[in-house]
């Protein structure tokens, strides 16, 4: 029997005229160093109309894709909405690829137009000549100048082309499943690979995102988003604020500790998102700049594990609640949220919190041992987790050129992580399963030795690998940067290291280094600090 409700597709359509009309006096606004450049939800509604006019005219009729290489801001909004809504395809291309990926990833999508901004242009000039698709560029925020374009590329301007628009735009029926945007992963092996959302899921996700044991997105928040919109679509905030009306601060290229701290003064955000990298960042700058950031009601962390020491530290010094998440590009990226389960208080909900979080109803999990046996969520046994469900990838983009890391088992998400589930469904992460180090038929957890020197005082960075052992296979390899100023003792630090850990996961290789080496998303490196080690680059002092 068919149920008689109607069936009201969930499109990014539904979110554009809800968020530009029912909220409309709430307000996105982009950093310019100084002030914020804010405009209306309304406004913004109007803008995008116009926007999909002039993507009209450059002839985006279907599903072709439209890539965005931009930094967070109002234009990057525009985008997100616009090009969904037209039935067409938003792609969000990283700035900090390298070249050739970059190439690469506007190629395998087959981008027809490219949305640059002035000030990232000089990186896409390098590669324009090389990318046969494309046949339109659009600045923003800049002159037409800026874009250097071959022959068969024109390069417009965006404000000009929106002043061309009209402010009403008859956006089509869309199928919710369509595809709505795509998101390459950073391709740590081989190629990068496409992630492909669709209306639907961008929809349910963005529920997810607003839900009070989820990331808490609500109309009363004024949401500063760091997480860049060209990384798993900043977490899906711009399309939840869309579905209650939060206001966001949008850093643009400000991105360093200190103007972002200008930013928190200026705007006095409720909420923030980033990875643990900035975080650090912002500590350090706080306590060298002293400044009352308790209008952030949270920051929700996440993109790599949080350490607990930073967590005490932003509630302890300034009371600001840590929420740590975990989640992939291929979830969305939400796939868990670290909230205590009702009635537990003190030092069990720490416990709680340090987790990468408790899974929602939307996504299944389940741990897998080496044998392919499922593993008990008993809180100890561990394996590789394994996710489904209806904002979680089934496949990545053109299944047909083969799934080379066999990342896709019985329509489960092999996500690569290792780590338990307790029996109330929180997430503890040890390692990815390429970071885990296999010492003498065990296995030691990189993250929680790096989280365990991280709590030293003296310490801003560390990061652990496994390098190869005659004896136990791999030993770790702990590389620390010590704080600005502080005189670090590795002999000492090791001491303090023993008191936390087991006297056989005890690391003997140690290093300094001037910092840990990030990825294009601001995540620990460790294949270029495995690249350091095995070119003798890394000076080493070991202990027996
Ligand atoms: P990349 O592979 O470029 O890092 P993603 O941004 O999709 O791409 O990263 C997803 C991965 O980040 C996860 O598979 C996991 O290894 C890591 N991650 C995300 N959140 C957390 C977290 N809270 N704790 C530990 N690791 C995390």
């Amino acid at each position: 029997m068919w149920s008689t409700m109607q069936d009201e597709p969930l499109t990014i359509t539904q979110l554009l005229r809800y968020g530009t009309t029912v909220t409309a006096s709430s307000q996105v606004g982009t950093w310019t160093g100084s002030e914020l450049r804010a405009e209306n939800y309304a406004e913004l509604g109007r803008r995008c109309a116009r926007l999909a006019h002039a993507l009209r005219g450059l002839g985006i009729d279907g599903d072709q894709r439209v890539g965005t290489f931009m930094w967070n801001n109002n234009e990057h909004l525009e985008a997100y909405l616009t090009v969904p809504s037209m039935g067409a395809v938003l792609h969000t291309l990283n700035i900090r690829l390298f070249p050739e990926q970059l190439a690469y990833v506007i190629d395998h999508a087959e981008d027809q137009v490219i949305l640059v901004d002035a000030s990232v242009a000089p990186l896409l000039n390098k590669i324009l000549a090389q990318c046969p698709t494309v046949r339109h560029v659009v600045v923003t925020n800049g002159p037409v100048g800026a874009v250097e374009a071959p022959a068969h590329i024109t390069v417009h301007s965006y404000e000009d082309l929106l002043a061309a628009g009209e402010d009403e735009f008859g956006w089509p029926e869309i199928d919710e499943r369509a595809a709505a945007a795509m998101c390459y992963t950073s391709g740590t092996t081989g190629n990068p690979k496409g992630v492909v959302y669709s209306h639907r899921s961008i929809w349910l996700h963005s529920a997810q995102v607003c839900m009070s044991d989820g990331m808490q997105l609500s109309g009363a928040d004024n949401a500063l988003v760091i997480v860049p919109q060209f990384h798993a679509m900043s977490w899906g905030m711009p399309y939840a604020a869309m579905m209650v009306g939060a206001s966001l601060v949008m850093p643009d290229r400000f991105l360093q500790p200190e103007p972002l701290a200008a930013i928190l003064a200026a705007t006095k955000p409720t909420m923030a998102a980033a990875v643990p990298t900035i975080w650090q960042g912002m500590l350090a700058q706080l306590e060298a700049h002293p400044q009352d950031i308790s209008h952030l009601r949270q920051v929700v962390v996440g993109g790599s594990a949080c350490p607990p020491a930073m967590m005490h530290k932003f509630e302890e010094v300034h009371h600001v609640p840590v929420i740590h998440a975990w989640g992939m590009t291929e979830t969305s990226p939400l796939g868990s949220v670290a909230r205590p389960p009702a009635g537990v208080t003190g030092d069990e909900a720490w416990d709680y919190r340090y987790t990468q979080g408790r899974f929602p109803a939307g996504v299944r999990a389940r741990i897998v041992g080496d044998d392919g046996a499922e593993r008990p969520w008993d809180g100890s046994a561990v394996g590789e987790l394994e996710v489904r469900g209806p904002w979680i990838a089934g496949a990545y983009y053109r299944p047909d050129e083969g799934d080379p890391e066999e990342k896709f088992r019985d329509g489960w998400l092999r996500t690569g992580d290792v780590g338990k589930i307790s029996a109330d469904g929180f997430l503890t992460l040890t390692d990815r399963s390429k970071d885990v180090i296999k010492s003498g038929g065990e296995w030691i957890s990189s993250v929680d030795l790096e989280n365990a020197i991280m709590a030293h005082p003296a310490v801003a960075e560390a990061a652990v690998i496994g390098v190869p052992d005659p004896k136990w296979d791999e030993r770790p390899l702990v590389a620390v940067v010590p704080k600005e100023g502080e005189q670090v003792d590795l002999a000492q630090l090791r001491e303090f290291l023993a008191e936390h850990v087991a006297k056989w996961q005890l690391p003997e290789h140690w290093a300094f280094i001037e910092e840990v080496p990030k990825t294009s998303v601001g995540k620990f490196d460790k294949k270029r600090l495995r690249a350091q080690h095995a070119e003798g680059s890394l000076n080493i002092t070991d202990f027996q």
